[in-house]
């Protein structure tokens, strides 16, 4: 279980955030500081604070949030131009919030590798 973060103030709305997004088990916001035209995180409800930290019990969770950036990505128009999901973990991935989350980057194509 992941300590308090953030982001369970944004679930609980303790502090704003521009969310776009938000079922049973998932939320969904814009980044306070964009990487690219659309930039949002999709976070599970349930905190969890690493991949190092999914497991049998949380994976469908997990993978709910692959669902919930198909749809947005519908929604938004544009799934057909592509878009990408990345989560960081730990320090050598870039984690800053031990919560976790999926960044949903589209609007452009995006560079690869990511350095
Ligand atoms: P990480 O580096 O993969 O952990 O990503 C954390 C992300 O959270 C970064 O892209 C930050 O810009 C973003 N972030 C941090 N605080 C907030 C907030 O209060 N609202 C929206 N995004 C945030």
């Amino acid at each position: 279980m992941a300590e308090e973060t953030i982001f369970s103030k944004i679930i609980n709305r303790e502090i704003p955030a521009d969310i776009v997004y938000e079922d049973d088990h998932a939320l969904a916001f814009k980044d306070i500081n964009p990487q690219a035209p659309v930039h949002l995180l999709i976070i599970p409800k349930q905190p969890i604070a690493t991949i190092n930290d999914i497991d049998d019990e949380t994976a469908a969770t997990v993978g709910h949030l692959y669902v919930v950036a198909s749809k947005i990505a519908a929604e938004q128009g544009f799934a057909e131009d592509g878009y990408r999901c990345v989560m960081n973990c730990n320090e050598h991935g870039g984690q800053t919030v031990y919560h976790i989350h999926l960044h949903l980057l589209a609007g452009k194509p995006l560079g690869w590798p990511p350095y």
